[in-house]
């Protein structure tokens, strides 16, 4: 089997960028990607903070960019999902549902995933009204009315943006302040449509077939009360992608992979970029530079073992 130079898991912007940077310096990589190229950055309705587009861009437009500009460069991407990754005596086995690839470095760009509650009333009603992602189902709610929960910017994001469809949009926080960016902030509390209800937690999202309502309780009074929604949108953090690289890196305590400056983890010859990895700041500026960092790495780390 041919030995690829660098095989990159996932095409969100840290991986897209890797990839670009790789494909530029002619190296032969493969990116793998098991959906929709962009990752979570394809998902947002509108990028407002991405320098070089003054106006904000539109999250898939900007992936769609970001792709395109990769492929320029001789980018290949395979439509496969990675199941396992193994270490071996020259490089690493990447297994996929397509079949296996060998490489000698690789990249793993694999991003998060939406944080999960636990309460009863997610697993059963998600898709019947329970959502993560606004940009996908917030048309659904037109003239309805919404909870998202959560304090950060994801969340005020996207409940600004749910007030194009829906008539009025609770914003439930398990704090008195938000999280979010002050401008975000500011733009929430202005707008009639939203909502706040302060220092709550939902502790059942209520419906038989579809959404009906959440149980919320104060967290201070320890009141109870049952707010009728139809749609409920969950903000409440992130789980990183890390379980393939489990047993071969170091993790943080919330599981996300450690990495130096250069996205060296502690495995040789295997980087990590983007929300993967421990970092302050999950963006798409940060997803990017991460990604352009870790493949130049990933290059010198070639060149050292061909010496
Ligand atoms: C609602 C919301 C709004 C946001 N708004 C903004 C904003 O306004 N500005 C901003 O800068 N950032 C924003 N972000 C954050 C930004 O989207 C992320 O920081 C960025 O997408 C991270 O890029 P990434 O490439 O590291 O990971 P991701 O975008 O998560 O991409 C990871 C990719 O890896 C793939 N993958 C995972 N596991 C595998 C596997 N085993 N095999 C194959 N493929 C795999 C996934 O399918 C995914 O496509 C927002 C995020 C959300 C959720």
């Amino acid at each position: 089997m041919e030995m690829k130079d660098i095989v990159i898991i996932g095409g969100g912007p840290a991986g897209l960028a890797a990839g670009l940077y790789a494909a530029r310096a002619a190296l032969d990589v493969v990116l793998i990607e098991q959906g929709a190229l962009g990752g979570q950055a394809a998902g947002t309705e509108r990028i407002e903070n991405y320098p070089g587009f003054e106006e904000g861009i539109g999250g898939p437009e900007l992936a769609r960019r970001m792709d395109v500009q990769a492929r320029r460069f001789g980018l290949n991407v395979l439509d496969a999902n990675v199941q396992r990754l193994l270490r071996m005596e020259n490089g690493f086995a990447v297994r996929t549902g397509e079949g296996e690839i060998v490489t000698r470095a690789v990249i793993l760009a694999s991003g998060t995933q939406p944080g999960k509650l636990g309460i009863k009333g997610e697993e059963e009603l998600h898709g019947l009204g329970v959502s993560f992602c606004a940009t996908c189902d917030g048309a659904f709610f037109k003239g309805r009315t919404v909870a998202v929960v959560g304090g950060g910017d994801a969340a005020v994001e996207e409940a600004i943006f749910l007030t194009r469809f829906a008539e009025k949009v609770y914003i439930i926080h398990r704090r008195g302040e938000l999280r979010a960016t002050k401008v975000l902030q500011e733009r929430a509390r202005r707008n009639p449509r939203i909502e706040f209800i302060w220092h709550s937690v939902v502790e059942e999202i209520l419906g038989a077939y579809f959404v009906e309502g959440i149980r919320v309780k104060n967290v201070q009074s320890g009141d109870v009360e049952e707010i009728k929604v139809d749609g409920v949108f969950l903000y409440v953090g992130t789980r990183p992608n890390a379980g393939l690289v489990r047993d071969l890196v170091k993790l943080d305590d919330q599981g996300y992979v450690i990495t130096d400056e250069n996205m060296a983890t502690s495995c040789p010859g295997l980087f990590a970029a983007g929300d993967v990895r421990k970092k302050l700041l999950r963006q798409v500026v940060t997803a990017v530079a991460d990604g352009a960092t870790a493949a130049v790495a990933a290059e010198k780390y070639l060149e050292s073992i061909a010496r």
